[in-house]
């Protein structure tokens, strides 16, 4: 039995959609209030998909990366993971 590791990457991926998100806001700005408040969801919805993409997930046992907390044995060292 290992536990599932999590890190989280601060460059990468995940922060390119929160940056872009955060690009389409101040964009919208400049399209009156509705458009700034489809801008805002927009911005709220790359933010959590940002933050949950920049996740990654390690098997405690032997730090292989895999995929997600879903996963339930480690590929590389037949651990059997537990979510954290
Ligand atoms: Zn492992």
């Amino acid at each position: 039995m290992a536990e599932i590791i999590t890190k989280k990457d601060f460059i990468g991926i995940g922060t390119l959609v929160q940056v872009a998100g955060l690009v389409l806001m101040v964009v919208s700005f400049s399209f009156g209030t509705s458009g700034s408040i489809v801008g805002f969801i927009a911005f709220l919805a790359c933010f959590v998909i940002g933050s949950k993409m920049s996740k990654k997930y390690y098997c405690g046992a032997c730090m292989n990366r895999v995929e997600s907390t879903s996963v339930t044995v480690c590929p590389a060292c037949r651990s059997e993971l537990t979510e954290p």
